[in-house]
């Protein structure tokens, strides 16, 4: 599943330098997320004129909406250094310790999937988060003893899909907490003309609308598919992305306008005719497309509820009067009765 060209996650295909390169570099840039942006703009220049470090943030919302790039944003703005990390890529409690106190007066520490640090790791940070102090236990047995250390004034940068995954005591330290909205196709189309630009695409204006529609509201997305589209516009036209050559290359990687696949229709279908509509329950609903609960969960749930066309209800998961619309089936009364 995981080389879905809809998928929001960091994939292998997505080369990194390019990501990087298509990064906005500061919060005028950075396009979207009004109130994040106004928030943050408050708090840094707040931060700046005090001379201290910013709050420790936490972003949380599905991937590909710009936790990574707005977290080096914020760095780049308050005029310091980012060390960036994730959550299982730090083992031990040492590894942490040694990234604590590399860290200089006031920089940023951003962990990515911070929702996966394990427990003896996360209980270091407690205190650095709080005290900006490093506990340490030097020897083993009755002999041992904790020693303190300072650590320079710093902010910390989390992001996770979901803020509920993190455990409390972790939670509570963060002074800042902001959840990534999905973008507007406005937005979006803001996105692609911008990196068609730094890509050197000719990209018509109705063509990058196009692929705004079909990008599940998620800049990552939005990007790939200008790759794809433009692989497209190369080989079969005039090298011009116009809104004709847009559409027929959605068409070829078969992807709706809403920019669903044959895996959310397998989906929702899946709801209809084996379910009636629903409810049903996340773990049978994910064993129908052969996905991880918490992967529909996190990453393919939240855009189709964002379209309406799934509700998550006490009982489990539903389709809503549109998905008969959308699938062109008869209305659910109807379906239930050819069912019976
Ligand atoms: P996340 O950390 O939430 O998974 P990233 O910060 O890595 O997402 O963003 C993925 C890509 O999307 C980046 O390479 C960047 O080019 C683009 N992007 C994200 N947010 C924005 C934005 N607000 N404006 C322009 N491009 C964006």
């Amino acid at each position: 599943m995981e080389d879905r060209i809809v998928s929001a996650r960091r994939q292998t295909e997505d080369d990194p330098q390019l990501e990087v390169g298509l990064r906005p570099r500061s919060l005028k840039e950075y396009v979207g997320q009004e109130k994040i942006k106004e928030k943050l703009t408050i708090y840094i220049k707040a931060a700046l004129e005090r001379n201290e470090a910013l709050d420790h943030v936490l972003l949380y919302g599905p991937p590909g909406l710009g936790k990574t790039t707005l977290a080096h944003i914020i760095a780049w703005e308050l005029g310091v250094s980012i060390r960036v990390t994730a959550g299982p890529a730090i083992e031990r409690p040492g590894d942490l310790a040694a990234i604590l106190t590399n860290l200089g007066h006031g920089d940023v520490l951003f962990i990515d999937e911070i929702h996966r640090l394990n427990r003896s790791v996360e209980e270091i940070l407690y205190p650095a988060m709080e005290d900006n102090a490093l506990d340490i236990i030097i020897g083993k047995g009755p002999g041992a003893r904790s020693l303190r250390l300072d650590l320079p004034p710093f902010t910390m940068i989390g992001a996770t899909v979901r803020a509920g995954l993190l455990t409390s005591p972790l939670r509570d330290r963060f002074g800042v907490m902001d959840r990534l909205e999905f973008y507007t196709p406005a937005e979006l189309e803001q996105i692609i003309m911008r990196s068609a630009d730094i890509l050197n695409m000719r990209t018509e204006k109705e063509g990058a609308a196009i692929i705004a529609r079909a990008s599940r509201g998620t800049p990552r997305v939005a990007n790939r598919l200008l790759k794809r589209v433009r692989d497209y516009a190369q080989v079969k036209a005039d090298n011009i992305i116009t809104a004709a050559v847009a559409e027929q290359a959605l068409q070829m990687l078969q992807l709706d306008q809403k920019g669903l696949d044959e895996i959310d229709r397998r989906l929702l279908l899946a709801l209809v005719e084996k379910f009636a509509g629903g409810p049903v329950g996340l773990d049978t609903l994910a064993a129908c497309i052969s996905e991880e609960p918490e992967t529909l969960e996190d990453i393919y749930e939240p855009y189709l509820m964002q379209l309406g066309l799934l509700k998550r209800t006490a009982r489990g998961r539903m389709v809503t009067a549109e998905v008969y619309t959308y699938l062109d089936l008869p209305p659910r009364e109807d379906a239930q009765q050819k069912l019976w």
